[in-house]
């Protein structure tokens, strides 16, 4: 019976939506997880635009780290997030009903060191923060090492939430890190630190950041999916600077001239997770250890909302 009338309502919400294109009713809204950094803010920018376009309410809920984002994630008090890609994979290979829709930008992260290093070679020896195993930030740095010859046995790697590395730059704490925007660009703004190498120039076309939905929401509500996902790339298409901006003032509580040149350096058009990325990104897991068994491309990456 409860299945008979929860089928009914969802025949009465998709009726009235087609027929007036808004949603009346908000007990239907989609809670997405995100951490304020600039790469989250294609979703940032959706929440705002699917509201003024179809009705359909994003409830947008800020936490904190990475890990208390998954555990809501993995529970399923959120319907979705914007997240690192490693983490959710990582979940996934777990048993957890995740699929990965999209990306969640495109470059947008920095190698920061001290400003007296002045090449790879001279990271041999010293401490380098990233924020979580699971990261891109950690192949990047596996990446930036293995182009001077070197592995991650060479440096001193230590785990540091994304707020207090560039303090801890500038205190001498750590000699150098790599982590979500906007915390690289921090330091160049405080003058403790520099930019060494761009994401790009490490790895062409990085993942990093995903928009990943529970599979309870992708199939039970079908139809509020596919508007999503569609608008959440539409959106990042029309992300430019000047709105980039906007969002990131509104979000993230950053000074202006951080967030200036943060932005220089991310792009959000084009969010398509592609096979052949994602076998890239599958290669670098498993050969630098973060993963034996990640999720395949079928597995973990959906691309076909109907
Ligand atoms: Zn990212």
């Amino acid at each position: 019976m409860k299945k008979i009338i929860s089928l009914l309502t969802a025949g009465v919400i998709s009726f009235s939506m087609t027929a007036c294109g808004k949603k009346s009713d908000d007990s239907d809204k989609i809670k997405i997880a995100y951490l304020p950094i600039t790469h989250s803010l294609a979703v940032l920018e959706t929440a705002d635009e699917l509201e003024q376009q179809t009705g359909l309410k994003v409830e947008l809920v800020k936490y904190g780290s990475w890990p208390e984002l998954m555990d809501a994630l993995n529970t399923g008090r959120v319907d979705g997030a914007s997240v690192l890609i490693e983490l959710a994979m990582k979940s996934k290979e777990q048993g957890i009903g995740i699929k990965a829709v999209a990306l969640g930008h495109k470059n947008g992260n920095v190698i920061i060191t001290s400003k007296d290093i002045s090449s790879t070679e001279e990271l041999a020896g010293k401490t380098f923060a990233i924020p979580h195993r699971q990261s891109s930030h950690n192949i990047l740095l596996n990446d930036v090492l293995a182009s001077a010859g070197l592995t991650t046995d060479d440096v001193n790697i230590t785990e540091l939430a994304p707020t207090e590395m560039p303090s801890a730059l500038a205190g001498g704490q750590i000699d150098g890190y790599c982590v979500a925007e906007p915390f690289g660009a921090k330091a160049v703004s405080l003058d403790a630190g520099k930019v060494l190498f761009k994401s790009e120039e490490l790895w062409e076309d990085s993942l990093c950041c995903g928009l990943v939905l529970t599979d309870k929401f992708i199939n039970n509500r079908k139809e509020d999916a596919k508007y999503f996902v569609d608008s959440y790339k539409n959106a990042g298409k029309n992300l430019t600077k000047e709105k980039a901006m906007e969002t990131a003032k509104k979000y993230l509580n950053q000074d202006e001239d951080v967030l200036e040149l943060s932005l220089q350096w991310i792009s959000y058009d084009d969010l398509d997770i592609t096979e052949e990325n994602y076998n890239i990104l599958i290669d670098k897991v498993k050969t630098y250890g973060l993963s034996d068994n990640p999720p395949s491309y079928t597995d973990f990456v959906k691309t076909d909302f109907e």
